[in-house]
């Protein structure tokens, strides 16, 4: 498979701020791909240089593996989906789908033939006369993915496209968005702070963290084998198993992440089988989450650890372990993933 984007030790920098720093990046021709990272950690800066709002600082984009440095934004084989919509208000929904191909000198008939093919594929057929005022949230949200999708672009940038819809419709436009980008095989970038967002539609995703890139992988890579602190947990829950410094640790020296729902939690001692991480210690609380029960347990040397158990079975009067409980917590070693850590400098 061809490469859509790459960046090649891409720094950029506003000023003295420095909102990315030497980053290598390479998304694949076709891929959903995911941006994720708190606010401030350089996605937008990511997708402004992508499509050409920006220039690089140092360090060179390709996109389709030619050089996109004399390239202006429009130009570029690249659309933007903006997380505000930045709709035309006084134009109709047929005028804002059909202005990019308007401004491309594409004739009426082939114009309104294209946007109306576009309406049905976001299934907004019925809503052309409209104005954006007229239209909920998520339909203003899919007038955007028309209009930039209209020009039929082969990359498609989305900057917190579901950022402003409520949980449910966001939940509906997550798979809407999946099965539109599977159905016109096009190279969708999509940022997000949300990392379930991020983990649930992404084919691969870039964790980032103050302008750099903690961890490339899939979702189930990234989550089972974080490489870094911040990647751990910044993607899903973790415990943070530090054994730096323990003279009987031995090949588990180190700093480690362990997922919370790897942890198993028994009032007996569990068996010592082999190779099993056994652990006493106290329950400090219990938070019922429906299907899933998450126990915090203090250990004697004065760190938590956080276990989450599966809602299996009825213990719909009381949880089967308590609050002020005395608990064994068991795992195996082969959770634990040892975490190096980024420089930074
Ligand atoms: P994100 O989209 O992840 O929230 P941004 O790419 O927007 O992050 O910003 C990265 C960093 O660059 C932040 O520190 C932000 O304040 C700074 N920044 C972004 N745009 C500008 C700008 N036009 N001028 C100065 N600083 C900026
Ligand atoms: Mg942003």
């Amino acid at each position: 498979m061809g490469s859509a984007v790459r960046f090649r030790n891409v720094t950029l920098r506003y000023g003295t701020v420095c909102a990315l720093d030497r980053v290598n990046l390479e998304i694949a021709d076709g891929e959903f791909f995911g941006i994720l990272g708190p606010s401030g950690s350089g996605k937008t800066s990511c997708l402004r240089l992508i499509a050409g709002f920006e220039q690089p600082t140092s360090g060179t984009i390709e996109l389709h593996d030619r050089s996109t440095e004399t390239v202006p934004p429009y130009d570029r084989d690249v659309n933007t989906v903006f997380q505000d919509y930045a709709l035309f208000a006084h134009m109709t929904v047929e005028q804002n789908v059909a202005y990019g191909l308007m401004v491309k000198g594409v004739g009426r008939p082939e114009r309104r033939s294209r946007v109306i093919a576009m309406l049905e594929m976001v299934r907004l057929e019925g809503f052309g006369s409209r104005r954006p005022s007229e239209l909920s949230g998520g339909q203003r949200q899919r007038v955007a993915l028309a209009r930039a999708l209209v020009n039929r672009p082969s990359v498609l940038l989305l900057d917190e496209p579901l950022g402003a819809l409520d949980l449910k419709l966001r939940q509906q436009m997550q798979v809407e968005l999946r099965s539109l980008q599977r159905k016109l095989g096009i190279t969708f970038i999509f940022v997000t702070h949300d990392q379930g967002e991020a983990l649930s539609m992404s084919d691969r995703l870039a964790v980032f963290n103050e302008g750099e890139i903690e961890q490339v992988g899939t979702p189930r890579e990234i989550y089972e084998r974080p490489t870094t602190r911040f990647a751990a947990e910044f993607v899903g829950d973790s415990n943070i198993v530090d054994r730096r410094g323990t003279a009987a640790a031995g090949a588990l020296e180190g700093l480690f992440s362990l997922r919370p729902e790897k942890v198993r939690v028994s009032a007996a001692e569990p068996e010592a089988g082999q190779g099993v991480i056994a652990a006493a210690g106290q329950v400090v609380d219990v938070q019922f989450h429906g299907a899933t029960v998450r126990y915090v347990v203090s250990l004697p040397e004065g760190a938590t650890m956080t276990a989450v158990i599966g809602n299996r079975g009825s213990h719909a009067d009381a949880p089967p372990v308590a609050t002020g409980a005395s608990v064994w917590l068991a795992w195996d070693p082969s959770d634990m993933h040892r975490l190096g850590g980024l420089e930074r400098t």
